[in-house]
């Protein structure tokens, strides 16, 4: 094994896996390092990928369990039922499309380390400091992109200050005969955020939700019809809104150690592999001009935020609002998104990966004119 590489990426989930296999195609010696000992696992996702988050991550679709082509979102009695009449989410399973992902990263070229964690690091000499089973190693580097998850230690390492916000999601698979075509969202089951269902199977189902506090509790009522007869128990953490700062001198930050996950869902396979896209394109750049600037190094940033800047910024404030939004508030403005008119903005203008021009056209809209109050209301006290 060299001890020099062009390209060092750590973390072997989907943007790490993407960044990796870009920068070895281009023909860079590249190191993808993992501390698992297989990559995808233990999975930490419900694995719900909107088309083109699918299409990002250019697998194959042996990881597919199940798509979808609607949602029914319910709060009290009140239900809003869409369906676009065509495929619009896959339902994968995360550790197996990861592996996918790793694997094509590997047969394009790229040097992959499982078992072996990131511990360390020293700029002014560029090198990484690894521990892994043959015991510690120093590898360096031309550029460094940390793909290191929510709790990215290379961020820490550099100093870089923490994401604003840190959601806990729980899930478990259930036995549940349900429509396979329809993901079920429950904004009540979680105060600060909202519980899904999601069909992976016509008998079995992933349930689970996200929040900040009271989790667990929120949890295990919302599972309680399901009580004694759940596996696969999943939990993890989701930073949101971006760190201040995604680079430094050589290094590189994406996906979720950069909190980069959309503040609306929680989705974070996406951004996590636009970022990497742009990341790879920035190391390649850098290291074919021999140019290390700052200046080079924040065309990363200025990249990812004319890419999706906007979309995390505004789904930053609608998080916000939500938190401040009562069930009983919750239910009446489900009841205005069941309106027909209103189903059909949802099912033109819906775009999971993307969703500030249908945030925008449901808020603009007449219909919900009745509900600027409450939504006034609760934009009032998220600023307090
Ligand atoms: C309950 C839950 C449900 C979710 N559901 C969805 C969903 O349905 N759709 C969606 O798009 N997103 C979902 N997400 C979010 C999604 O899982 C993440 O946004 C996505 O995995 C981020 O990808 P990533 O490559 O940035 O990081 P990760 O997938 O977290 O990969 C980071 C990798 O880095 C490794 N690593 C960390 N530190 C080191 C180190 N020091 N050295 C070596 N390796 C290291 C980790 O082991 C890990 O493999 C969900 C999250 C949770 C918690």
């Amino acid at each position: 094994m060299h001890r020099k590489f062009e390209v060092v990426v750590v973390g072997g989930g989907p943007a790490g896996s993407t960044a990796a296999r870009i920068c070895a195609k281009s023909g860079l010696k590249t190191l993808l390092v993992e501390e698992q000992a297989h990559l995808g696992y233990p999975v930490q996702c419900a694995g719900l990928l909107s088309n083109s988050a699918f299409a990002e991550c250019e697998v194959s679709q042996s990881s597919v369990l199940n798509t979808v082509s609607g949602a029914d979102i319910q709060a009290g009695d009140a239900t809003c039922s869409f369906d676009a009449g065509k495929t619009m989410a896959y339902v994968v399973d995360r550790g197996a499309m990861d592996h996918e992902m790793g694997r094509i990263a590997a047969d394009n070229g790229a040097y992959i380390r499982l078992k072996t964690i990131a511990s360390g690091i020293s700029r002014t000499s560029r090198t990484l400091h690894l521990k892994g089973i043959n015991g510690p190693e120093e590898i360096n580097y031309s550029m460094l992109i940390a793909a290191d998850g929510p709790r990215s230690s290379i961020s820490r390492m550099i100093g870089i200050p923490r994401a604003q916000f840190y959601l806990s999601g729980l899930q478990c698979d259930v036995k549940y005969s349900v429509p396979t075509d329809h993901v079920q969202v429950y904004p009540n089951a979680s105060p600060e955020f909202f519980g899904w269902i999601i069909p992976i199977h016509p008998e079995r189902a992933r349930i689970g939700l996200c929040g900040i506090n009271n989790v667990k509790k929120c949890f295990s009522e919302f599972i309680q019809p399901f009580k004694n007869q759940t596996t696969h128990l999943v939990s993890g953490t989701i930073p949101l809104g971006t760190l201040k700062r995604t680079y430094d001198d050589r290094i590189l930050i994406a996906g979720d150690a950069a909190a980069m996950a959309k503040p609306t869902s929680g989705g974070g396979v996406y951004m996590g592999i636009c970022a990497a896209r742009h990341a790879a394109q920035v190391a390649i750049n850098s290291i074919e001009n021999d140019d290390f600037s700052s200046v080079a190094m924040a065309s990363y940033e200025s990249a990812w935020k004319k890419d999706f800047g906007n979309e995390i910024m505004r789904g930053l404030q609608l998080f916000k609002i939500r938190q401040k939004i009562s069930q009983k508030d919750m239910e009446h403005l489900i009841r205005i998104l069941a309106l027909p008119d209103m189903k059909e903005v949802i099912t033109k203008k819906g775009d999971m990966d993307r969703p500030s021009t249908l945030i925008k056209a449901l808020l603009t809209h007449p219909r919900m004119i009745p509900a600027h109050y409450l939504i006034g209301k609760a934009w009032i006290k998220s600023m307090l």
